[in-house]
């Protein structure tokens, strides 16, 4: 076994026991290894081990590694920072996109989404208390942006996603985690069909988890730490 498949293994491990510490359904939380500053061989080494989604920050290094594991299958999500001029590349070579926190860029993919291809799916990031990115839209502003969102008919919105402040404390970790849970909620109560929240790294899963994360984003606990 290679370390990654190794460290693979724990993480759904980890995953697996949270689910039923804190009375999730079995398989309700899918991993996502974000694979940004590693090579196409640390991904392949996870594919060949079942992981089928993976996470990129950056564009310009995350072409290259889309285009040498073509035909692998991976479902690829963008969590990154997002320039309005790399929307073109991210609407026609992502799947997924967590990071999307203003109208303008929402506007761009929908517009440059390739017609032949399902509608992107989206997650609105959201600005809990604390978050250590400034990227994120406040809660208040929130409903707006989402109503604005759903009615683009190239993308799919599926939910919110968060980057809480580092913090060792499981609790404070919980309450960071349990402010998207609630912002989801009040979506879902104003008639959205939202089915996601995208939140938990190598750090704070477990806490993820116990507020209703149904993807977790984790890097350094599967390719080891980033140089
Ligand atoms: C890097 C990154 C992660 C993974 O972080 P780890 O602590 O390495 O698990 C998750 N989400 C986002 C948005 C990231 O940029």
């Amino acid at each position: 076994m290679t370390a990654i498949s190794q460290h693979l293994n724990a993480v759904r491990s980890r995953i697996e026991a949270a689910e039923t510490r804190f009375g999730r359904a079995p398989g309700s939380v899918q991993l996502i290894a974000v694979s940004k500053t590693f090579p196409d061989s640390a991904i392949r080494a996870a594919c060949d081990v079942g992981q089928t989604r993976f996470g990129e920050s950056y564009l310009q290094e995350a072409l290259p590694k889309i285009h040498a594991l073509a035909g692998a299958g991976i479902e690829w999500h963008f969590i990154g920072p997002i320039q309005s001029n790399k929307t073109r590349d991210i609407a026609e070579y992502f799947d997924w996109v967590h990071s999307v926190d203003r109208l303008k860029i929402a506007q761009r993919l929908n517009d440059q989404r390739p017609e032949a291809l399902a509608p992107l799916n989206i997650c609105i990031q959201v600005n809990v208390s604390g978050e250590a990115s400034k990227s994120g839209i406040a809660p208040s502003e929130l409903e707006t942006l989402a109503r604005q969102i759903a009615s683009l008919p190239h993308l799919k919105l599926r939910g919110l996603m968060a980057i809480p402040a580092p913090e060792d404390d499981f609790e404070r970790q919980r309450v960071a985690c349990a402010q998207l849970r609630i912002a989801l909620e009040a979506l879902q109560r104003a008639g959205f069909a939202l089915d996601t929240l995208s939140m938990g790294m190598s750090d704070d899963l477990e806490a993820a988890i116990a507020e209703g994360a149904t993807l977790v984003r984790v890097g350094s606990a599967i390719f080891g730490q980033r140089h």
